[in-house]
């Protein structure tokens, strides 16, 4: 296994429409294993393959976030079939290191897609994890979870971003 290098905001990558996995075979097995490890380490609570430069439809999300278990499960060409309640609520991304903002998002989601040997699995999510997987599917359609909250906030916020970016290089 190997931690990936995660692509920040300024990628293009993460601005694609990611393209549906026609094959499940032992490559994408290895990635799956890659994005979890990127994910443990980094740390996170799930990663989408377009952050680490794949504009393909799957992710990787840890499932047990809410009651503190380690739960990591991949998902291949998920959809989000079902959508009830919002509410608002702070979201950070791997992409854009130590921003915190609020995003609206729906309260419960039930999610259908394929694990590793091509299954198709199911998911029943509410608060948190909803929100975990409704932020991942937006890396998936090209979207960043600071899209919604307004130019100026979002302005304020990448030069924060593009500060602390300069001082790393220093
Ligand atoms: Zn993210």
């Amino acid at each position: 296994m190997a931690v990936l290098s995660i692509k920040n905001w300024m990628d293009p990558v993460l601005r694609k429409k990611c393209l549906p996995i026609k094959n499940i075979d032992g490559e994408l097995m290895t990635l799956a294993e890659n994005m979890i490890e990127t994910t443990l380490a980094a740390p996170g609570v799930g990663l989408a393959a377009n952050q680490i430069g794949l504009p393909w439809r799957m992710f990787v999300i840890n499932i047990g976030v809410e009651t503190d278990k380690e739960d990591l499960i991949s998902i291949i060409n998920p959809e989000i079939t079902a959508m009830e309640g919002s509410e608002l609520g702070e979201e950070g991304c791997l992409s854009i290191p130590d921003v915190v903002a609020e995003v609206n998002r729906a309260t419960q989601i039930e999610v259908k897609g394929c694990d590793l040997d091509g299954n198709e699995i199911r998911y029943e999510a509410e608060g948190y994890l909803a929100r975990a997987f409704q932020h991942e599917m937006d890396h998936l359609n090209g979207s960043l979870f600071w899209d919604s909250i307004g130019k100026m906030k979002r302005d304020i916020l990448k030069r924060k971003f593009k500060k602390k970016f300069k001082e790393q290089d220093a």
